[in-house]
């Protein structure tokens, strides 16, 4: 084994490739920005984890000793005031339960550490806690108030970004960007706003705290890293990993603090790695678009293969996660490790001197610039190769070293059911006999049951498919759905079920609807609208025993006029009910709805109505008749009308106005809204509503509510009491 190859890799505060630069040769420290432990990792964050693994990784394999520290937030963040507002419901819940924020952190801190086993990262050799190093950031906020690069305010330190020369130099931003930059609420105690705090006063009530020459307080989250930094690994230290949103302010602030304090520089080498996307947005918890490790083996997934997913990506670019690509993953990793598993034959020399051109090829482009993508691309050259199979279960338990994809591990093949068992017996008596139409027959009665067969010359085997194998493929936009909208009626009534949680809402929707409508010709679509639990399978389940019900599976939340927009496209009703899984029908209200529908005047009936003198506030209508809007709880409508009125507006991501929306567009053609308050249904929790927290509800829609002013505010001709 070659030892200490140089690295290349992009240094993001030179801006360029260039080699590794090392302290003392031969030895790397590695710092990386850690957890912060009030809450799950997902696995955006956990991307930027596998970068430095893979780094540490290749290091070890090149023969260098390798030191990797990573820090635990545990303080900082967990303000006091954001919990008692109740911002973090599990951290909320914590308190309430009377935990300690100690016992909160470590229960995070466990969790993290599993992911990162699951995903196979390496732990790091230290994981320092912020809450067991407060002496330390301490000290150095002495250092620089003594130096004169931060000054103190009623028992708040700042650091003075004009006293440092070099400030701006790794995110390349300039003053006045940076002003702008400054999002948060200015802070009246600061000089500049561009300052930032070291050291912050405890407000009252708090209970993380410590003493310090400035009074009761808790540390800044920069400060954390440039002394638990120094602590573990120096004054210098050789790589700095981090995700690309820490490069500002984090780690701007973290170089002018270190090298304020100690005279010299920082870091040598800066590497940060790109974002995990859903939908071309940065996954977030604030966008609402997160997925956790557990939430991918809930699925049937293997953790490994969202780290197989992050390999088919090089870490600077940015990745866009889909179940779909998930799926593949999957795939692609259990056929590398079953190539592996099945090769034969014995090695040769001219295998082994094959051998070693592609073990040189490999390591050559993981050493520049971390190109595991293209490392990967080698190792399924050596599974598809003629090379024998010691040789190649050889080369890629070397490269494993790297990739970290357990890959010798055998693919899965479970016990079979009893049943199974003797269908298998019984097909190859039947094969031995050569009665292959009737061997063929059970084949497919095995496929039933959930297994795959595999035949050779000997024997058979069978597999279990697995779970998200077995899901019918997923979704990621409406347009992945045809258009039957020109399609002639096939069923009297289609209803429209879209959910994007609560599994006892939809399955008490879907039940009543199946109970009334068995005396109709009605098809049921349901759109499993990026439900994250177990009511996907249930679906299936439901599906595979009703010829009459179709699910789709959406591989994550399209949004709640796309996810409508799925079932219109496919509608083949001569009448759509559209129905939220709040409501339960509790009669047959299809004859009814028939009546009112085929009066060509009216254009929407529904239980629930509005009414509005200005399209700016809506009123609930009291008493049956001519509305301004029918409210979604339920509506129905001719399939036909979507001819003139269109699909749904698909900008409205958020449920609310988007009923209001439709209404006034059917308005617009001259169509009568309708309400009738005997129709039998009754209206439950609504749980889109209750379940989205207040400020985000209250965000989500006022944003929906601009968006319908825009385009309807000047309507008012269009409102019933004023055409009376
Ligand atoms: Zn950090």
């Amino acid at each position: 084994m070659k030892t200490n190859s140089p690295i290349r890799f992009y240094d993001t505060l030179s801006r360029r490739k260039r080699d590794l630069s090392l302290i003392e040769s031969g030895r790397v420290g590695i710092y990386s920005c850690g957890p912060t432990v009030y809450r799950y990792a997902h696995i955006g964050n956990l991307r930027s984890y596998l970068m430095a693994d893979w780094l540490r990784r290749l290091l070890e394999a090149q023969g260098y000793k390798v030191r990797h520290v990573k820090n635990i937030t545990d303080v900082g963040h967990m303000r006091q005031d954001v919990l008692e507002r109740g911002e973090d419901k599990v951290i909320a819940a914590a308190l309430a339960e009377g935990k300690s924020p100690a016992q909160i952190a470590d229960h995070y801190t466990q969790a993290f550490m599993v992911d990162e086993r699951k995903l196979n990262i390496l732990p790091a050799h230290e994981f320092p806690r912020a809450t067991a190093n407060v002496i330390e950031m301490v000290d150095l906020t002495r250092i620089l108030v003594d130096k004169g690069f931060a000054y103190v305010v009623d028992g708040n330190v700042y650091f003075e970004v004009d006293k440092f020369a070099g400030y701006g130099r790794l995110s390349r931003q300039q003053s006045e960007g940076l002003e702008q930059g400054v999002r948060a609420e200015a802070d009246p105690l600061k000089r500049d706003q561009r300052d930032f705090a070291l050291w912050k006063a405890a407000e009252s009530g708090r209970v993380l705290k410590w003493p310090s020459p400035w009074g009761e307080g808790f540390p800044g989250w920069h400060i954390e890293c440039s002394a638990m930094a120094a602590k573990y690994l120096g004054p210098e230290i050789d790589v700095h990993t981090g995700g690309v949103d820490n490069v500002f302010p984090h780690h701007e602030d973290e170089i002018a603090q270190s090298e304020a304090a100690l005279g010299h520089r920082h870091v040598r080498n800066w590497m940060h790695g790109q974002h995990l996307l859903v939908d071309g947005l940065k996954m977030a918890k604030s966008t609402g678009n997160t997925y956790q490790v557990s939430d991918l083996e809930q699925r049937g997934f293997e953790p490994l293969a969202f780290r197989y997913l992050c390999s088919t990506a090089r870490y600077r670019s940015r990745l866009n996660f889909t179940l779909n690509s998930l799926r593949a993953a999957q795939q692609g990793l259990l056929r590398l490790r079953r190539a592996l598993h099945e090769a034969g034959g014995r090695a040769t020399k001219k295998g082994m001197a094959e051998g070693e051109k592609l073990r040189q090829a490999f390591w050559s482009v993981a050493i520049d610039d971390l190109n595991v993508p293209k490392a990967l691309a080698v190792a399924w050259h050596v599974a598809r190769s003629r090379l024998p199979g010691p040789i190649k279960r050889e080369l890629l338990m070397d490269f494993d070293r790297l990739l970290g994809l357990d890959l010798l591990a055998s693919p899965a093949v479970e016990a079979a059911s009893h049943e199974v068992g003797e269908l298998v017996r019984e097909r190859h008596a039947l094969r031995l006999n050569k009665s292959y139409v009737e061997a063929d027959a059970i084949r497919e009665r095995i496929q039933g049951r959930g297994y795959q067969v595999h035949d050779s010359h000997e024997s058979t085997s069978v597999v279990p498919v697995p779970a998200w194998a077995r899901a019918a493929p997923a979704i990621s936009s409406s347009a992945d759905v045809e258009s039957l909208l020109g399609q002639p009626d096939a069923v009297e009534f289609t209803i429209s079920i879209v959910a994007r949680q609560g599994c006892a809402e939809l399955e008490r929707c879907l039940r009543s609807a199946r109970q009334w409508a068995s005396g109709v010709r009605a098809e049921i679509i349901v759109v499993d609208n990026g439900f994250q639990d177990s009511c996907v399978s249930f679906l299936d389940e439901v599906a595979l025993r009703d010829d009459s019900l179709r699910v789709f599976h959406a591989d994550h939340f399209l949004g709640a006029a796309a996810g409508r927009n799925v079932t219109l496209r496919q509608a083949r009703g001569r009448y759509i009910l559209l129905l939220d899984t709040s409501v339960e029908l509790t009669g047959d209200a299809f004859a009814q709805l028939r009546t009112f529908l085929d009066d060509p005047a009216t254009g929407i009936v529904g239980r629930w109505g509005a009414l509005s003198d200005d399209l700016r506030s809506f009123e609930e209508a009291r008493s049956s008749g001519d509305v301004d809007a029918v409210e979604g709880y339920l509506m129905a409508f001719r399939r036909e009308i979507l001819q003139d009125v269109g699909f749904l507006d698909e900008k409205y991501r958020f449920y609310r106005h988007l009923d209001l929306d439709l209404s006034l567009a059917a308005r617009t053609r001259g169509f009568r809204v309708v309400m009738d308050t005997d129709l039998p249904v009754v209206r439950h929790e609504h749980i889109d509503w209750s379940q989205t927290p207040p400020e985000e509800r209250d965000r989500l829609s006022k944003r929906n509510f601009y968006r319908f002013l825009r385009k309807w505010g000047a309507r008012t001709d269009l409102l019933v009491a004023r055409a009376r």
